[in-house]
């Protein structure tokens, strides 16, 4: 360790004492700048959104463009938003032309690309540019995080350097592990001070001359070179200013990987043991707040030991009811509540379980459901069990316990406070509809081309009573 940086601003006693390799010096923020740009230059992906912000000469026509890719690329794969893009700029290429779309339409373009309350916000955000703001996009980062709902740092910084060459520095997932790496940062981003300081290091890594590329250099690196498994480090133009690498050519050097290399093959993304004596020292230090612990370095001295795993989240399960009521060949939907998740989307009727419901439970919210839109009882006998499904969201496994019910066309349904619809399956397939519901109805046409597999629904609640019944006996018999 070589002299150690005091933070300022840093409240925490633990938290002062920073080495000084987890800062960049001016001398590398101008070779990691010289180096990245000119890997960019000739590797760069050709992105829709990236020729209209290099080409178009208007603002907001720019701003515009680049602010839908940056809301729709939150969470969702670049190869996923390309066509979502294009359909989008074709549908609405002006932010006035989104402001004036109905959310039901928003919601419908939406379907499919997840996280829908993404689209709402861009919306509210569109109609706020354009009634509050003469349809004029904020071009700095910090006026589009204050002005526009749903922008957040990390996208107002990419908007204002991309589309208005503003000097904003961004800190995306990819950013994160990057700069975690090149500064051998060995504290998790969601522990204080972590993300603060990451954002320092990209404020000041930042072109001043060519901000947008720069910014996209460092996010294309991370999703291409600097991968979370598998980083080609040979290939990396940025190599002699990471901190990550030196540190495993150190111990390549030192003797501390031999052990580590004879167990483990080497794959494309280990750093290839080195002969060379000029690499500089980089230790571990016991007292700086950053530093990665030896015990944890000395397990996997890799590179990829940077950053450090989060600590894993338990997902939450959960149990649905689901009903698919057709009349004819319509489809019966209901509206989501404007606010949570998958908000104002529509789905079939649907029910969560309590977490130990039986069969029986089950089966009566499922009727309870019906009653409130109004099934006549007598019909509720007559659905069919047809199987389960499980969707993940973000955070959330959800298994479909789904049901269908044929009704024929004098069936009025109503709700007291949702808004009920027939959809035909044409309608069904463009509506703003979740992908859990697709894959639910996905379900039920499969179910029916293989129809033994059916079973009424009463029957299955017979069954499951009897195996109860059953096993309570076998328990007594014992
Ligand atoms: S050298 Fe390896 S770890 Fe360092 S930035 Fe490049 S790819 Fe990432």
């Amino acid at each position: 360790m070589k002299t150690v940086k005091k933070k300022s601003g840093v409240a925490t006693e633990s938290r002062n004492i920073i080495c000084e390799k987890h800062y960049v010096t001016n001398a590398d923020v101008k070779k990691i700048r010289e180096e990245l740009l000119k890997w960019y230059d000739k590797n760069q992906r050709v992105l829709p959104w990236r020729d209209i912000a290099k080409d178009e000469v208007d603002n907001n026509i720019r701003g515009y463009a680049v602010m839908v890719s940056e809301v729709m690329l939150q969470q969702t794969q670049v190869a996923t938003v390309i066509s979502y893009f294009n359909k989008w700029i074709k549908k609405w290429p002006t932010i006035s032309s989104l402001a004036a779309a109905e959310l039901e339409e928003v919601n419908q373009q939406w379907a499919g690309l997840g996280y829908y309350s993404r689209a709402r916000r861009l919306h509210e955000g569109a109609k706020i540019i354009v009634e509050k703001l003469n349809g004029n996009i904020p071009q700095t980062a910090e006026e589009l995080e204050k002005l526009i709902p749903g922008i957040g740092a990390y996208s107002a910084a990419a908007i204002a350097s991309i589309a208005f060459q503003k000097a904003s520095g961004v800190v995306d997932g990819n950013v994160i592990r990057v700069l975690s790496r090149m500064r051998v940062i060995g504290v998790h981003v969601s522990k204080p001070g972590v993300k603060d300081h990451l954002w320092d290091l990209a404020n000041k890594l930042v072109s001043e001359e060519r901000p947008g590329d720069f910014n996209q250099a460092l996010m294309e690196l991370g999703a291409e070179i600097c991968t979370p498994q598998n980083p080609h480090c040979t290939d990396c133009s940025v190599k002699d200013f990471c901190q990550a690498y030196l540190k495993v050519k150190k111990s390549t050097k030192t003797g501390k990987l031999d052990s580590y290399l004879k167990k483990n093959s080497w794959t494309r993304g280990k750093v290839k043991p080195s002969t060379e004596d000029s690499v500089p020292d980089i230790e571990n230090a016991a007292d700086c707040y950053f530093c990665l612990p030896d015990s944890v370095w000395e397990e996997n001295p890799q590179v990829v030991a940077y950053p450090p795993k989060a600590e894993k989240k338990k997902s939450r399960i959960e149990k649905l009811g689901v009903v698919v009521v057709e009349k004819g060949n319509k489809l019966l939907m209901m509206r989501r509540p404007e606010k949570g998740l998958l908000a104002g989307l529509l789905e079939f009727p649907s029910v969560i379980f309590p977490e130990d419901a039986s069969v029986k439970e089950q089966s009566s919210a499922v009727d309870q459901v019906l009653i409130e839109i109004s099934i006549p009882i007598a019909l509720h006998s007559s659905r069919k069990y047809i199987g389960k499904v499980v969707h993940i969201f973000s955070h959330i496994r959800t298994t479909y316990i789904i049901e269908h019910l044929a009704v024929d066309k004098s069936v009025k349904v109503s709700h007291a406070s949702k808004e009920l619809m027939w959809l035909s399956e044409e309608e069904f397939q463009s509506a703003a509809v979740s992908t859990a519901m697709k894959k639910v109805l996905a379900f039920v046409r499969k179910s029916e081309s293989s129809p033994k597999k059916q079973v009424s629904s009463k029957k299955r609640k017979l069954v499951a009573e009897d195996s109860k019944q059953r096993s309570i006996k076998s328990f007594f018999n014992k």
